[in-house]
């Protein structure tokens, strides 16, 4: 079958290749037939050899949705047949780590799903504790509609919920990409009501006003983000910041646009150590959270789409079919035009 192979290290290129059909090698395995994936900027750390327990020739991607094609015999929650959608994190569910909801730090899980096992840019796919990586999806949400919840939806839910949002909060985002895009929805569903989207590209702030996701779009282009969110927030600085883009400059932003004692929450995944200059920051008595997402709600996700209360098409801005996915890999890389999310079509 066609999989999209991470060659090496010393390669750092991707090649589409034939590998034979996935196997059931665990009684909790299922095997999964994909209809539609994603490229996740993550595969691209991958590629480009920033993620060190990545397996070299692993074949690629962990956002997916599909339909059970095989079962083995300990698998109780999924049948043949049945529509799904996929989490990111590989889990027990039984564990010291699984048991409090940490299931990013599962000990016989976490990210396996294209990075340490074989992932879903491909036709099959062998998914280990399949009922607790599977997600049944209602006839009314489509492979679109379902195809970020497992990931990029997932991790900005846990931002949000890292920032233990109240109505009342202002809420600035940092990142207005997909997963502040993901984080703003949920936080709408939390009840906030005053998000401010962070983002350099216009065209991203844009979108993120259109789709009623944001209240106020800020670009460091245009003004000082730190005086304009102190405007509007009655000179105190942000209630609770998520911090999605992961880089230096957005680093220093998250914490200097925070008023004291507000929550900031890291889901960027950064390529660089960070500065933290605590005597800068004395006094003002912040809370840092870093994610690593435990991506525990992808039932109460698929529901809130099929209620029309968080809506993610918009996201998918081109469609490539999985024979031309090296080409969808460069455009991603290049973008040669506006691009959020590409998804790949079996
Ligand atoms: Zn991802
Ligand atoms: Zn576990």
């Amino acid at each position: 079958m066609k999989s999209l192979i991470w060659k090496s290290k010393e390669e750092k290129s991707i090649e589409l290749i034939e590998k034979t059909y996935p196997e059931i090698l665990n009684p909790k395995d299922a095997i999964v037939k994909v209809t539609l994936s994603s490229i996740c900027t993550s595969d691209l750390h991958i590629k480009h050899g920033f993620i060190p327990q990545a397996k070299e020739g692993v074949t690629l991607g962990h956002e997916f949705v599909g339909i059970v094609e095989e079962i083995g015999s300990d698998v109780k929650n999924i049948k043949v047949g049945d529509r799904v959608c996929a989490n990111v994190e590989t889990f027990c569910g039984e564990c010291f780590f699984c048991k409090r909801g940490f299931i990013n730090n599962c000990i016989e899980g976490g990210w396996y799903l294209g990075c340490k096992i074989d992932g879903c840019q491909a036709e099959y796919i062998r998914v280990p504790f399949a009922d607790n990586g599977l997600t049944l999806l209602p006839d009314n949400v489509s492979d679109k509609n379902a195809l970020f919840v497992g990931d990029v939806l997932s991790s900005g839910y846990f931002g949000a919920e890292l920032c233990e949002l109240i109505p009342e909060d202002t809420l600035a985002v940092i990142g207005s990409g997909p997963v502040g895009y993901c984080a703003m929805a949920s936080a709408r569903t939390m009840g906030v009501n005053k998000i401010i989207a962070i983002d350099i590209d216009n065209e991203r702030l844009k979108i993120a006003k259109e789709q009623g996701l944001a209240d106020y779009i800020l670009s460091p282009q245009k003004c000082d983000i730190e005086t304009e969110i102190k405007s509007l927030t009655n000179k105190r600085g942000a209630d609770k910041v998520i911090e999605a883009a992961g880089s230096e400059t957005t680093f220093e932003m998250a914490w200097k646009i925070a008023r004291p004692n507000a929550i900031i929450a890291l889901v960027g995944l950064y390529e660089k150590a960070q500065v933290l200059p605590l005597p800068d920051m004395y006094g003002k008595n912040l809370i840092f959270k870093t994610g690593g997402v435990d991506a525990t709600h992808c039932k109460e996700l698929v529901k809130l789409i099929s209620e029309n209360k968080i809506d993610t098409d918009f996201m998918v801005t081109q469609t490539f079919k999985l024979n031309e996915i090296e080409k969808a890999y460069e455009f991603f890389e290049t973008k040669p035009e506006f691009c959020l999310k590409i998804a790949i079509e079996n």
